[in-house]
């Protein structure tokens, strides 16, 4: 038995200015430019949290041959560039025509490229046209929740399955959904049939952390559904700020060997969804209000009590796993106007910011305009930097790898990065783009987040996975970003019309 198994992962959003090459996709690569390849992909995916090393484990166990050509995986930005694209379809597609019995596909499912609404959907039907016999060969592919599908994977893919949870702390259960599925396939002891469809909804990225209502309902009729023979169950909340004619909610279901109830199973989630649509809508708090709130809730108990953690502020417009530019400071800087002290944020994205701080060496004081250096012409706003003063505490190369539940044991880099305390507040600088939430993130800049007051985090709802039980208490901060839950700043064009709720149906 031979298997071709590969990862190609990005979430796009197409309001975002920053840019997708090829050398964003080399996360998990020791050296910069390329995604690994080969022996070293498998290196550095085996045993990690990842559907990917599920994969892996899943070959290795069943004694298969296997090949990885390429393990590319990059934080969400704008549209991936076409010779990204073509590189890592191309890695794929050369090692497929070469010959196997199944494809495992570890991908996001909300890729864009500048050429492709469907970035998934293309790679599918490229490998299905290589040569006849690979128009039926089983491809399992394991897909985020955020997926925004498209008619091409459904058609194409013979097996999907979707995260169940956000934070996504299943990636690897999901790969061994997927993996097992095919695997199955291939000993002749099931016949996946696969059914799914979409509702014309966007659910808020805000609203849909799987311990929150709707979601952990429909999440957990798809875990019933697989416990009563589903091979695999997905409700597919969708990726939001993407303007593609198919951005929003979808399901997919597998049964053995049951179309009938596949597509019976599929209705039901799509009809659950929609019945709870406006509890998917987010309210959005002023940001002055959230701030007066935080320092309520930050108030001190009686003398000599222990802290209760810190309160978290969420700057939910500018988290770079939605495809922030993460370097706006709106909600910084009113932590700076209000006099926070005791605290920390995470993080700063600012390449030329930390190169001054490395250069001007720990303990020096240093007075720059921090943040605010990318236009964001989508949204209509131009960076907007702020001048301040503080002093560089460390500095680090970024290098990291995640101890906590949310892929967990993968290998992160910050890039060159700096401690920078400024009035009180600890502000990580980092120079490549990477969401906060494992502590392991904190640990390599030698924050102690569980001490502080305040925790700034540029994160909506993934730093819930390595945080949440640090928290004593949560207060969502509406800054500035690309990854606005506002609605009302995102120019839809392409997306599908009417859907909910741009439009109250
Ligand atoms: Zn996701």
């Amino acid at each position: 038995m031979k298997l071709v198994i590969a990862q190609m992962k990005h979430e796009t959003n197409t309001y975002s200015p920053v840019p997708t090459p090829l050398a964003r996709f080399a996360t998990g690569a020791a050296g910069p430019a390329v995604p690994s390849e080969g022996a070293a992909a498998v290196a550095a995916y085996r045993g990690t949290g990842s559907a990917i090393g599920a994969f892996i484990e899943l070959a290795e166990q069943a004694g298969a041959e296997f090949t990885v050509p390429v393990a590319a995986s990059a934080w969400p930005s704008g549209p991936v560039h076409d010779a990204a694209f073509e590189h890592i379809a191309g890695r794929i597609c050369e090692a497929v025509a070469k010959g196997c019995d199944a494809v495992l596909l570890d991908l996001h499912g909300a890729m864009v490229t500048e050429r492709f609404d469907d970035g998934e959907g293309e790679l599918l039907r490229r490998i299905r046209a290589i040569a006849p016999w690979t128009r039926e060969v089983p491809i399992g592919v394991a897909l985020d929740m955020h997926t925004n599908l498209y008619d091409a994977m459904g058609a194409n893919a013979t097996v999907i399955a979707g995260y169940q949870t956000y934070p996504h702390v299943d990636m690897h259960g999901t790969g061994l959904r997927a993996g097992r599925a095919i695997l199955a396939q291939l000993a002749g002891k099931a016949r996946p049939t696969m059914a799914w469809g979409r509702q014309p909804m966007l659910p808020h990225v805000m609203r849909q952390g799987s311990d929150d209502e709707p979601n952990r309902t429909l999440q957990a009729r798809c875990k019933a559904m697989e416990a009563e023979g589903a091979l695999a169950a997905s409700v597919f909340v969708g990726f939001p700020n993407a303007d593609i004619e198919f951005a929003g909610l979808s399901a997919v279901v597998v049964t053995d060997n049951d179309p009938a109830l596949a597509r019976r199973w599929c209705d039901e989630l799509l009809e659950m969804a929609w019945r709870e649509r406006s509890k998917f809508v987010y309210r959005i708090e002023p940001l002055a209000d959230s701030m007066a709130r935080a320092q309520r809730l930050a108030a001190d108990g009686p003398p000599g009590a222990p802290r209760a953690g810190p309160v978290v502020l969420l700057d939910h417009s500018d988290n770079c796993a939605s495809g922030g530019t993460m370097d706006t400071m709106t909600v910084l800087g009113a932590m700076l106007d209000a006099g926070l002290t005791d605290a920390a944020a995470f993080a700063i994205f600012d390449p030329e910011a930390a190169r001054a701080m490395a250069a001007a060496g720990i303990g020096a004081e240093l007075t720059l305009p921090l943040g605010g250096k990318l236009d964001m012409p989508a949204i209509g706003l131009k960076g907007q930097p702020r001048i301040v003063t503080g002093r560089v505490r460390r500095l680090s190369d970024g290098r990291y790898r995640n101890f906590g539940p949310m892929a967990r044991g993968e290998a992160n880099n910050m890039g060159l990065s700096a401690l920078f305390e400024v009035a009180g507040i600890e502000v990580a600088v980092i120079s490549d783009h990477v969401e906060p939430h494992d502590l392991a993130a904190f640990a390599a800049l030698g924050i102690a987040p569980q001490q502080k007051r305040f925790l700034m985090l540029k994160s909506r709802v993934h730093w819930r996975a390595g945080l949440k039980p640090l928290a004593h208490a949560v207060v969502e901060c509406a800054g500035t970003g690309v990854c606005t839950s506002d609605y009302d700043l995102l120019a839809f064009k392409k997306v599908r019309r009417p859907i909910y709720p741009l439009e109250a149906i």
